[in-house]
């Protein structure tokens, strides 16, 4: 069998294992794959396994493989985990389903222009997460979790509609205190979907509350190096 296969597999067999142990029920956790870096030859095979939530974090690398892929396995549903810019909204709204990184004021004001456009040309528009730097790490991108609150209260009174929260955890800490923040925050606002977790601490996230665990690595392998979060 295929190796990604396989490895997805075990990180299932993992989520349902970290979801009994906490008597959660596994249906309330969404595994995102994240394809970024693979070609569309070895996202294949996990397709064809079974599984359709995917993450990428580049628009152009996802422009350029997922309108095939999505041709040939109907029910996908796409993630943007990256960085937005501005001047690429307009391409992401088309082509994500979900958008896990709504993070800035300049990036909420495009959206608001261009998700009505969106729904008048497809029918459907991306749901909408606010990624929080919840380490407030400089070179990382995300809501400081102090701006938070007003940051949330804002896109809500502009006509947003967000339906949760994501966050990418310092490399060099303890992930779960980052975990129980982003739930924290989430809860306060009634925010029910929480993006965190990734192939080293999806079970600390599940134990969180995690909706969705971003599983990269753990399925399909080294990524060469470079390409983290940007
Ligand atoms: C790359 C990436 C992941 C997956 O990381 P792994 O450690 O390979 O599981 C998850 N989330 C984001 C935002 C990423 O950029």
């Amino acid at each position: 069998m295929d190796d990604a296969v396989k490895r997805l597999a075990a990180v299932r067999s993992d989520i349902a294992t970290a979801a009994a142990d906490c008597e959660r029920p596994v249906e309330d956790v969404t595994l995102v794959a994240v394809s970024k870096t693979m070609e569309a030859d070895i996202i294949r095979p996990v397709l064809a396994a079974g599984q359709r939530v995917f993450g990428e974090n580049r628009v152009q690398e996802a422009k350029a493989k997922w309108p095939g892929l999505k041709a040939d396995f109907p029910g996908v549903e796409l993630h943007l985990i990256g960085p937005l810019q501005s001047n690429k909204v307009k391409e992401a709204v088309g082509l994500f389903d979900v958008i896990e990184t709504v993070d800035r004021e300049s990036l909420v004001a495009e959206l608001l222009k261009e998700l009505p456009k969106e729904m008048a040309r497809s029918g459907r528009i991306p749901t909408l997460l606010v990624q929080i730097n919840t380490g407030d790490e400089p070179q990382k991108a995300g809501v400081s979790p102090k701006d938070a609150d007003a940051f949330i209260e804002s896109c809500r009174a502009r006509g947003l509609a967000l339906a949760g929260l994501m966050c990418i955890p310092p490399a060099d800490e303890p992930p779960s205190p980052h975990f129980a923040l982003l739930a924290k925050i989430a809860a306060r606002h009634q925010l029910k979907v929480l993006s965190m977790g990734m192939s080293a601490d999806y079970r600390e996230a599940i134990q969180l509350g995690a909706t969705h665990v971003r599983v990269g690595s753990a399925i399909f392998g080294a990524r060469p190096p470079g390409r983290e979060h940007g």
